[in-house]
Formats: C-alpha cells, sequence, structure tokens
C-alpha cells in the first residue's frame, strides 16, 4: 500500500492511477460535498461519502483506506464478496447498492453492512433474521422501467410496513438514481416526498440514499444523507 503524500506534480503512466490522482479527486469530492452542505445551511458532517468502487481492483481500495475512506460502496455480489472477505482485518463499512437476487440475498448479508436495495417483499423474507440485524434502505425506482431496479412509489408503503415488521431489518431510509435524463434535482425532491410520507409508517427512516458523481450537490441541497460516488473520486471503471 502506498502512503505517499500527494503531490500534483506526479505524473503517471499513460494508463495508470497515481494515488496522487486519487487524493486530487477525494478532495475535490470532499470540498464539492462541504461546498453543496454550505449552500443547503447542513452540516457535512451529517452526511456519509460512500466510494463506489466496483470493477477497482483491492490496491485501490487500499489506497482509498490510506486517505481516510471507511465506507464502500458495490453493486456485484461475487466482487463485493472476494474484497469484503480479502480486506477483513481493515476497518471498512460496506455498503450493498446493487440489486440482489432472491437467492444470493443470505450471502450477501453476511458481509454487507448496510444494504440499499431492498425493493420487494421476497427480498425482505429472504434478509430477515432473529439474530443479527442489518442497515438497510428501500430502494424507489424513480422511472417506468422495472429492469432498473427499485419499489414501484406505489407499492412503497406496503414493503416500507414488512421491512418495519421484519427482524433483523433496521429501516435508515430510502435509496434513489435519478433517472437518465430527467433533471437530477427534482428527482431528488420526489424521493425526499416519498419520505415524508413513510414517516408516520417508520419515524426513525429519515435518512436518504442519493447522488453519484454527477449529481451529488442536488442531492445533497434536496437532503441526501448517503452519497454514492464512484467515478468522480476512482477515475473511470476499468474495463473487464
Ligand atoms: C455505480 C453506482 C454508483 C456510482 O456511480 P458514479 O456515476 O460512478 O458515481 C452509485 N450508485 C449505484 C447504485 C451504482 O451502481
Amino acid at each position: 500500500m502506498s502512503m505517499a503524500l500527494p503531490d500534483a506534480a506526479a505524473e503517471p503512466a499513460p494508463g495508470t492511477t497515481a494515488p496522487s490522482d486519487l487524493a486530487t479527486r477525494l478532495q475535490t469530492v470532499r470540498a464539492g460535498v462541504a461546498d453543496a452542505a454550505g449552500e443547503a445551511g447542513r452540516d457535512p458532517a451529517d452526511i456519509t461519502t460512500i466510494v463506489v468502487t466496483k470493477f477497482h481492483p483491492i490496491s485501490l481500495i487500499e489506497e482509498l483506506y490510506a486517505l481516510g475512506v471507511r465506507n464502500l460502496g458495490e453493486n456485484r455480489h461475487q466482487e463485493a464478496q472476494g474484497k469484503a472477505a480479502s480486506l477483513a482485518d481493515l476497518d471498512l463499512v460496506w455498503h450493498f447498492v446493487g440489486q440482489i437476487q432472491g437467492k444470493k440475498a443470505r450471502q450477501v448479508r453476511a458481509y454487507a453492512n448496510v444494504i440499499h436495495s431492498i425493493d420487494r417483499e421476497s427480498l425482505v423474507s429472504a434478509l430477515g433474521s432473529e439474530e443479527a440485524s442489518v442497515d438497510c434502505f428501500i430502494q424507489v425506482n424513480l422511472t417506468d422501467d422495472a429492469a432498473r431496479g427499485g419499489v414501484d412509489p406505489a407499492n412503497l408503503p406496503a414493503l416500507v410496513d414488512s421491512v418495519q415488521a421484519t427482524p433483523g431489518l433496521v429501516l435508515l431510509g430510502l435509496m434513489a438514481v435519478a433517472p437518465l435524463g430527467a433533471e437530477p434535482r427534482r428527482a431528488f425532491a420526489q424521493v425526499r416526498e416519498f419520505s415524508e410520507q413513510i414517516r408516520g409508517q417508520a419515524p426513525d427512516a429519515t435518512a436518504l440514499s442519493m447522488g453519484m458523481s454527477q449529481d451529488y450537490a442536488a442531492a445533497v441541497l434536496e437532503g441526501a444523507t448517503h452519497l454514492r460516488i464512484g467515478t468522480a473520486i476512482t477515475g473511470n471503471r476499468p474495463v473487464l
């Protein structure tokens, strides 16, 4: 693991990512989050930035760790499982942000500290447990395309009730991805409204997981508590 101090002048070899670039991008995003929080009159300490490291190697996670990152996001089960096992000695919080196959649900639960993508009743029963609790979000689909993941907003109240009634699931709040081509701030405002609508059912489920590399500032303005940021910090994902 490189402990080199950030050196803005260092030139990486073509096709590689120098740690200094990573440090610079991380710093830029942290400053961007602080700016957006300031504009919203919010405390940046109330916002958790999750660095989404999907497709990137373990070495990149070790570099992020050396830079102080503790919250990581992954969206593919096998990849996430392997990384979590390899890095088990590091003090990391693993956020699973991808779609979950029912038959893999219990395996995801075994390493994920926070699950952002509960989107159907069958997953609720698969993830429930009498032994241990896991923090979770319900993902809301803001599009008409069911393949994008997330519960249809019409079915949100029923899903909230079943998560609340299931032992082992601690509902933190709602997660969403802004639809392609939509105005992100309007999409995030909609999620905030859904969150207010379920408050009577789930008074503690106030968290909002929304905002990615391109739209995190808009998300902060609409109350995001958990940002899921990939490329703006990691650089482009390697093509596998
Ligand atoms: C990949 C991913 C992100 C991060 O996307 P970037 O545009 O790289 O910031 C956030 N949320 C989910 C669900 C993702 O799959």
